[in-house]
């Protein structure tokens, strides 16, 4: 999404997806209802907030149809939506979604693992879900983003060839997508290589195509990568309240980065967010008490804003 004049920097707020769908347990529909409209209220313009995949696979977010559906009605709010295949983007489209995301794994080994699926395979989906958008009307398409996961490196492969993420992000494009990601799945990033690869990404399908980064903090990378990615330009930022989801291969490092504590560095930075810090500490009590002996992650929440903080905005 394009970010809107009065802020700098777009935060995406991805924890009831990428967040929820990493925990066992099952988050009730009411207690994800009330953490989104909190942290709406709080500023927060995009929240992910479930994915379309059959409720068997992941039933923490088996309820993502009455989620979307009730994103849509808090005004001002972009509902993000994340769908494996086809039948995920139908689902995301009748449930009214403004962004749709479909993962593909640069590893292709991951993407067998993951989706059971090839890399042509996840393609064709792409294509037929460009022709299903095509045909809506204007008003009624998402936007359509082809997310490459895996994009930094992989468990499974190690390194990532840099031309193969190149070389799909094109075909993303010229199935249909609107734009692409790049997401650190397994928190290898480092910031000189989100620099190198979001440039050469960048340079195939053009610097409006690709405006935003998924990091995980799993080896403390995170906020290290996100002042690489605002160096050169990036506007948009992926990120989950209190980290939750946390990272099952390196215990204590959250997943996702920690919302609070971006907000805070992008402030602190002079950088515009609309959110407020003080409100979204407040959501972050609200998930707690939802989530009750889950692992929260963060440093602010912890220490504090330091004396005399203002923020930019
Ligand atoms: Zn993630």
């Amino acid at each position: 999404m394009s970010v809107a004049a009065d802020i700098d920097i777009l935060v995406s707020e991805v924890g009831p997806r990428d967040g929820l769908q990493s925990i066992g347990r099952v988050m009730p529909t009411e207690a994800k209802k009330a953490w989104i409209a909190a942290e709406a209220a709080a500023g927060v313009r995009e929240i992910e907030v479930g994915s379309f995949v059959p409720a068997k696979l992941l039933p923490q977010l088996a309820d993502t149809a009455e989620i979307v559906a009730f994103a849509r009605t808090i005004p001002g709010l972009h509902v993000a939506a994340l769908v494996p295949n086809f039948k995920g983007a139908q689902a995301a489209v009748e449930a009214g979604a403004h962004k749709i995301t479909l993962p593909l794994s640069a590893s292709e080994s991951h993407s067998l693992k993951n989706l059971r699926r090839t890399h042509a395979q996840v393609l064709d989906e792409a294509r037929q879900i460009g022709e299903m958008l095509k045909a809506l009307p204007p008003e009624r398409r998402p936007e359509f983003e082809g997310a490459l996961s895996t994009a930094f490196g992989c468990t499974i492969e190690g390194v990532v060839p840099e031309a193969k993420v190149v070389e799909l992000a094109v075909a993303l494009m010229e199935a249909g997508c609107s734009e692409v990601g790049l997401s650190d799945t397994t928190g290898y990033a480092n910031p000189t290589q989100v620099k190198r690869l979001t440039q050469a990404v960048w340079a195939a399908v053009g610097r409006d195509k690709l405006t935003g980064l998924h990091l995980h903090n799993t080896r403390g990378q995170g906020l290290a990568n996100v002042v690489a990615a605002l160096d050169i330009g990036l506007t948009t930022l992926d990120a989950s309240l209190g980290g939750i989801g946390g990272c099952p291969f390196a215990p204590g490092a959250s997943g996702n980065i920690v919302t609070e504590d971006l907000v805070f560095l992008l402030e602190a930075m002079g950088l515009r967010t609309g959110i407020s810090i003080p409100k979204l500490l407040e959501v972050r009590r609200l998930v707690a008490e939802a989530l009750p002996g889950e692992q929260l992650y963060g440093f602010v929440p912890d220490a504090g804003v330091p004396k005399g903080f203002r923020p930019a905005s």
